[in-house]
C-alpha cells in the first residue's frame, strides 16, 4: 500500500488488506464523510468474503467425501447483512439467543437452517426455537426435560442436538458446557428428536477437532443402537485464521516481547504490560488446510476421520464466526488529539472507546492504517487512548509510530475486526452511543446495516 501512511508498531505487524479495503483507504474523503455523518468510529462491513470463506471449507470436505454444513456464528459480528449473505449463499445460522434467532427468521431463514446453541436458553426462546422448527443444541438434562415437556405441549417436534462434553482425559480443557456421553445415554430420550451430536472446542488444535469427532461418532453408534437417528455431528467453531501473512514479523514480535517481558529489551506495550492471552494473529494451517487436517487424521481401527464420518453417512456441521468473517470489515476512528502523558509517554485519542475493538485477548496485534488529514509534521510515537474516564482505557496495548505525524482530524483504520472485534464486548459505557455499521458499497453512499436502520 504505497500512498497511505500507517501506524506501525515495533516490530511491526503488517495485517492483511482485502482489495475493498484498499479502496476505502484510497478514499478518504468518503471515510471522513462517512463519520461526519454517523459519529466515530463506524464499523465498515462487506460480507462479500463470507462465501468464499465457507466454500473453502465445503470444498475442502467435499474432496474427502464428507457432506460439510456450514452454520455462521452470528455472535460473531451483529450485522445483518451477514445472516443474507450466509442465507444466500445457501448456508445456515447458529444464533446464541432470543433476539438473534427472532432477527435470522425475519430475515427469511428457514427453521431447518437454524441451530440454536444458546448457553442459557429462556422459556422465549425454547418457544420460539420449536415453533420455527430450529435445532436446538441442548446443554444439560434440565433443559432435555424442559424441550420435551414445552415441545409436547405445543404439539410440535423437538429436534436437537446433544452437546456433548469431552472427558477431561481425553486432554482437552474442562468445560461447562455439554454432559458426558453417559449422561446422555442415562438421559430419557423419548420426547424429542436427536438429529446430531454437537460439541464446541476452544482453541484451534486440529487434532483435538478430530477427537472430538470420533467421540461424537461414538455417542452416535450408541445412540443408534437404541432407535435413535442422528444424521450430523456438528463440530462447533473454532475454525482458525490469520490477520497476518507474514510468519516472520510474528516471530520477530514475539522475541521482542518475550525479550521486554525478561527486562532484557525496551518495553513496547503500555507501561510495559505484559501480553497473555492472545489470539494466534499469525498461524498456520487455517480454514480449508486445518479442517483437510482434521478429516485427514486417524480414527482409532476405522481410517480417517472423513471415513468414519463417511462410514456412518453422517453429515459434518461446522459453526465458524470468526474465520467466515475473515476480509469482511474494518472499524474507522477519527483522532480527537494527541498529547504527552505527565511522564512524557505520547498519546493519541480517539473518539472510540477500547470495547469497540476488544475481544477477550489482551491485545489486538495487528497495525493500523492511518489518513491523513493534518498537516505534515515529524514523526510521533505513542499509544492509542480512548473516551473512558479510566488512566489504563488503551485501545490498542502496543506503542504506534507515525512515521509523517498525526493530528486531529485524521482517521485511524483497524483492519479485519469483522470477528468479533466490533460487538462482542462494545458497551455504552458513560451513555456513549454503540458505533454505526455501515455496509460498504463500490459507488452508492455507505448504508445503515438493518441492525441499526430504525424498524419500518
Ligand atoms: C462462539 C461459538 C462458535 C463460533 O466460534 P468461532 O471461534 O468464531 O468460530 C460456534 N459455536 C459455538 C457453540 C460457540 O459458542
Amino acid at each position: 500500500m504505497p500512498d497511505v501512511a500507517v501506524l506501525a508498531g515495533e516490530p511491526p505487524l503488517t495485517p492483511r488488506w482485502e482489495p475493498w479495503m484498499r479502496a476505502v483507504l484510497a478514499d478518504p474523503a468518503r471515510c471522513a464523510a462517512a463519520i461526519d455523518d454517523h459519529g466515530s468510529p463506524v464499523n465498515l462491513l462487506n460480507p462479500e468474503p463470507l462465501a468464499r470463506n465457507a466454500t473453502e471449507l465445503v470444498d475442502t470436505a467435499s474432496a474427502r467425501s464428507v457432506d460439510l454444513g456450514v452454520f455462521f456464528a452470528r455472535k460473531a459480528n451483529k450485522a445483518l447483512c451477514f445472516v443474507d449473505a450466509a442465507a444466500r449463499a445457501g448456508h445456515g445460522v447458529d444464533v446464541a439467543s432470543h433476539a438473534e434467532l427472532t432477527q435470522v427468521l425475519d430475515a427469511g431463514v428457514r427453521g431447518e437452517r437454524i441451530i440454536v446453541t444458546a448457553a442459557i436458553k429462556p422459556r422465549p426462546l425454547l418457544h420460539l426455537a420449536l415453533t420455527a422448527g430450529a435445532t436446538i443444541s441442548l446443554d444439560h438434562g434440565g433443559e432435555l426435560s424442559e424441550v420435551a415437556a414445552l415441545a409436547a405441549d405445543l404439539g410440535v417436534r423437538a429436534v436437537v442436538a446433544l452437546r456433548l462434553a469431552l472427558p477431561p482425559s481425553s486432554g482437552v480443557a474442562p468445560t461447562r458446557f455439554g454432559e458426558r456421553a453417559n449422561r446422555w445415554l442415562e438421559a430419557d430420550l423419548s420426547g424429542v428428536e436427536v438429529a446430531g451430536v454437537h460439541f464446541h472446542l476452544n482453541g484451534y488444535a486440529a487434532h483435538e477437532r478430530g477427537l472430538g469427532i470420533v467421540a461424537a461418532c461414538h455417542l452416535v453408534d450408541a445412540l443408534r443402537a437404541r432407535g435413535h437417528q442422528p444424521w450430523f455431528v456438528d463440530a462447533g467453531g473454532g475454525v482458525p485464521m490469520s490477520y497476518l501473512d507474514d510468519p516472520a514479523e510474528w516471530d520477530a514480535f514475539w522475541a521482542h516481547q518475550r525479550a521486554a517481558e525478561a527486562s532484557e529489551a525496551e518495553p513496547v506495550t503500555w507501561n510495559g504490560a505484559p501480553l497473555g492471552r492472545v489470539y494466534p494473529f499469525h498461524q498456520r494451517p487455517v480454514r480449508g488446510a486445518w479442517l483437510g487436517l482434521v478429516l485427514d487424521g486417524g480414527a482409532p481401527g476405522e481410517g480417517t476421520i472423513a471415513q468414519a464420518l463417511e462410514g456412518r453417512r453422517l453429515k459434518l456441521h461446522l459453526e465458524p464466526g470468526r474465520a467466515l468473517l475473515d476480509g469482511c470489515g474494518v472499524t474507522i476512528a477519527r483522532v480527537a488529539f494527541t498529547k504527552h502523558r505527565s511522564d512524557g509517554v505520547g498519546l493519541i485519542a480517539l473518539e472510540m472507546n477500547r470495547t469497540q475493538c476488544r475481544t477477550t485477548s489482551d491485545d489486538f496485534l495487528v497495525d493500523p492504517a492511518l489518513l491523513r488529514f493534518s498537516a505534515p509534521a515529524g514523526p510521533f510515537a505513542g499509544f492509542l487512548v480512548g473516551g473512558y474516564c479510566i488512566e489504563d482505557e488503551v485501545i490498542l496495548k502496543r506503542r504506534l509510530t507515525a512515521l509523517q505525524g498525526v493530528g486531529a482530524g485524521d482517521l485511524v483504520v483497524l483492519p479485519n475486526t469483522a470477528g468479533y472485534f466490533m460487538h462482542i464486548l462494545e458497551s455504552a459505557s458513560h451513555q456513549w452511543p454503540l458505533a454505526r455499521n455501515l455496509v460498504w458499497r463500490p459507488d452508492v453512499p455507505w448504508a445503515l446495516d438493518a441492525i441499526d436502520a430504525p424498524a419500518p
